[in-house]
């Protein structure tokens, strides 16, 4: 058994001072201080110092690291992917595709499935890949960003039960404009089995908007960008978004993607409860400036700024620097910026054995210090410096 100790857990609707966390075979057992109770013998106990734990971070958009793009097939990809998360605090995440020509998609969805039912067991000491994020077919051509428009599909049901059986089941996440004809029934059928769907490369105005979430959307993929602006007398999806309590929304919170003010917007109209931090990362995060893959298509990365044909397309950007910087920008607190980036995603995916640290919790953790810096990560009860 291994006890881990702090200064303090954020788990993280609570803080407990100088906790206790008892951990066996990869799940927490028991959450106490260390005023209340002793750590049991033959117990290995590891003392975390200044650091705050707090659960592992969850990131529900992004697309490789580590020079490796999610949608390709090198065997050594997955792992080099799952290391690198992991040294950033990241325990599990939702691999995100993007548009591509469809017998491609269907292949990358075919390994993403395999690489999800295999690291059930086998993700010690890595970030765990829970469910696959599909982000496009089903875009606008508007709001389409890199996604190249000639393999961008109508929704249809036929087409997303072909992506669903070629993912062997594994969508838990769907971005989708609502706008478009037939998404407003490929939305409700997603929701019923359990998808969680998200508003996104959408040009929809207000009342489009609004069909989709009664339909069953319940989250907006990076908000502000790829969405029709938000102007005082056409609001658009974004007023939806930032006024609706029942919709989440995500940021890509690398100063480059959203202004910080901006930032700052979303936070408060979102809230705690309603902001979830994601990367939207690309192979080239990691590395250095140069020529990388998204998917199908090429990116070209200089100076921390992903692009396709002059347009944005991806991040460089880690999920400990994004809890850093909603800090800076949002004046936020830590507790506040763990909850948006491990239980807020962990939640609104439906990952229940993450994003919490409670008894029973996948033993999936990170330790900050006061600057929000990682200094170790915990994945199913493995210790990752
Ligand atoms: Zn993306």
């Amino acid at each position: 058994m291994l006890a881990l100790t702090a200064k303090a857990l954020y788990t993280p609707l609570e803080k407990i001072e100088r906790p206790l966390v008892l951990v066996d075979e990869g799940s927490v057992l028991k959450i106490t201080s260390q005023v209340a109770s002793e750590t049991p013998p033959r117990c290995r106990l590891r003392d975390f110092g200044d650091c705050t734990l707090a659960p592992g971070f969850v990131d529900m958009h992004t697309h490789g690291a580590a020079g490796y793009d999610l949608m390709g097939d090198d065997p050594d990809g997955q792992n080099a992917i799952n290391t690198f998360l992991a040294r950033h605090g990241v325990t599990s995440y939702f691999p995100t595709t993007v548009t591509a020509p469809m017998d491609k998609t269907l292949a990358a969805l075919d390994h993403l499935a395999e690489a999800i039912e295999s690291a059930k067991d086998a993700s010690k000491g890595q970030a765990q890949p829970l469910g696959i994020h599909i982000e496009g077919p089903f875009l606008s051509h508007t709001r389409r960003g890199m996604h190249p428009p000639e393999h961008l599909q109508r929704p249809t049901l036929a087409a997303f039960e072909k992506l669903w059986q070629a993912a062997r089941g594994h969508i838990r996440v769907m971005t989708i404009a609502p706008e478009l004809d037939g998404a407003l029934e490929v939305i409700a059928e997603a929701t019923k089995r359990g998808v969680f769907v998200s508003m996104g490369h959408s040009d929809a105005d207000l009342d489009q908007a609004r069909r989709g979430v009664t339909a069953g959307a319940r989250h907006a993929t990076h908000t502000f960008n790829a969405m029709r602006p938000l102007d005082h007398r056409e609001p658009g999806i974004i007023a939806e978004v930032l006024t609706n309590p029942r919709i989440s929304a995500e940021i890509i919170v690398d100063g480059i993607h959203v202004h910080p003010s901006v930032v700052a917007l979303i936070a408060k109209a979102k809230g705690v409860e309603g902001t979830v931090l994601v990367t939207d990362a690309t192979a080239a995060t990691g590395m250095p400036d140069g020529k990388y893959q998204l998917g199908w298509v090429e990116i070209e990365v200089k100076d921390g700024m992903c692009l396709h044909d002059g347009t944005l397309a991806g991040s460089v950007l880690t999920l400990d620097r994004a809890v850093r910087n909603v800090m800076n920008f949002a004046s936020w607190d830590l507790q506040r910026a763990v909850r948006a980036a491990g239980l807020n995603p962990a939640k609104a995916a439906g990952a229940r054995t993450k994003g919490s640290l409670e008894i029973g919790a996948d033993a999936d953790l990170v330790a900050l210090d006061v600057n929000g810096e990682v200094k170790a990560t915990i994945a199913k009860g493995v210790i990752v410096q």
